[in-house]
């Protein structure tokens, strides 16, 4: 195992950052400009697939024997089927990348995402736009690669383009998406801390769970969706432990960045479905970046997730993320509305 992780962790920075660029043109031409019908998800495909090509493109570049556990695949941009796609996605990616991708490069960059993970070696996971909804409505969306060593997450980069750079306080009322300056970058890198920069300086600055000690005083920050976990659940569980502050609704990973820095106490993904499997992508990097700021992160049954075992977290069930000091009421209160979800 590496001692540090100096130039993946610049690589991975620059790369997550280009990747964001991507993102936030594809948003201001596509979305904001308003070229596109509601429902239309073409904006988010077309981002997606430029950003994951071009991250895929810097880490071959730099560390060209590693493998990529990535979200898409090429498979809808080949042939006569996909060439409007495929341009599209060549165009953008190629005004970010130093050196121009030809289309069977770009196809080739895309497709290095389609390893299968597992326990051993070293590998990246990459969701190259995690929160599509989100993006889609101008709130949040991130851009999250994780490094993982061994089945274990030693390095996560996150941007998130729409986030406040100030905290949410609480003249946030609890939304999301205040006024003020937007884009930031979270960098976790295991053992060594975790820390939060702007997607336009390289100052970085550490950052710390909040040291809320009474749940009674706590925040919850959950998915805007309720079919990718429960609301009704995540407010009993709220009733529980005493909490009166409305939560933070938002999508992505960014609800892991949001813990990291204390904006809100407690991050809960409690299972919608009996059948849904977490993805390694949709939480690698979030999961570390709680964690180097002192936090706690684990399942709703208290496991520590585990990234070995391939593209799924199929030995965990939902998350329960929160500061170091509430982490086990929080997991009591959440167990007990699962056992009893009627009752509690
Ligand atoms: P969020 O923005 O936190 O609501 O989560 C977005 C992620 O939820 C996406 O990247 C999907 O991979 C994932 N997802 C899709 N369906 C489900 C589901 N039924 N339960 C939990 N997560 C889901
Ligand atoms: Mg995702």
């Amino acid at each position: 195992m590496s001692a540090t992780l100096a130039a993946e962790r610049r690589v991975a920075v620059e790369a997550v950052l280009q990747a964001c660029r991507v993102c936030q043109k594809v948003f201001n031409h596509l979305v904001a400009g308003e070229t596109i019908i509601k429902d239309d998800r073409s904006p988010v495909t077309v981002a997606d697939y430029s950003a994951q090509a071009v991250v895929n493109t810097y880490l071959a570049e730099h560390f060209p024997q590693d493998l990529v556990v990535g979200e898409e695949s090429a498979r809808d941009l080949q042939g006569e089927v996909g060439r409007a796609l495929r341009e599209k996605v060549l165009s953008l990616s190629n005004a970010v990348l130093r050196v121009p991708l030809t289309e069977s490069k770009l196809l080739t960059a895309i497709d290095r995402g389609s390893y299968g993970g597992g326990p051993r070696g070293r590998h990246w996971t990459l969701d190259p736009i995690d929160g599509t909804k989100g993006f889609l409505r101008g709130d949040q969306f991130a851009v999250c690669l994780a490094l993982i060593e061994d089945g274990e997450v030693r390095l996560g980069v996150m941007g998130c383009p729409n986030l406040p750079a100030a905290h949410l306080g609480q003249a946030a009322q609890a939304t999301a998406s205040p006024p003020g300056e937007r884009g930031c970058l979270f960098i976790a890198e295991k053992g060594h801390g975790a820390f939060t920069r702007s997607l336009v300086s390289d100052v970085e600055t550490r950052i710390h769970v909040s040291d809320t000690r009474d749940c009674r005083d706590a925040r919850f920050c959950e998915s805007v969706e309720a079919a990718h976990s429960s609301h009704s659940d995540a407010s009993r569980v709220g009733q529980d432990l005493g909490i009166t502050q409305d939560s933070i609704r938002m999508d992505s990973q960014c609800k892991y960045g949001c813990i990291a820095r204390g904006d809100a106490d407690i991050y809960l993904r409690l299972p919608a479905s009996a059948t849904y499997v977490e993805k390694i992508w949709d939480h690698a990097s979030g999961a570390l970046l709680v964690e180097e700021a002192g936090g706690i992160v684990t399942d709703v049954d208290g496991k520590h997730l585990d990234f070995s075992r391939g593209r799924f977290l199929d030995a965990n069930r939902g998350v329960v993320a929160a500061n170091a000091r509430i982490h086990s009421e929080v997991l009591r209160a959440v167990q007990k509305v699962l056992q009893n979800p009627e009752r509690a």
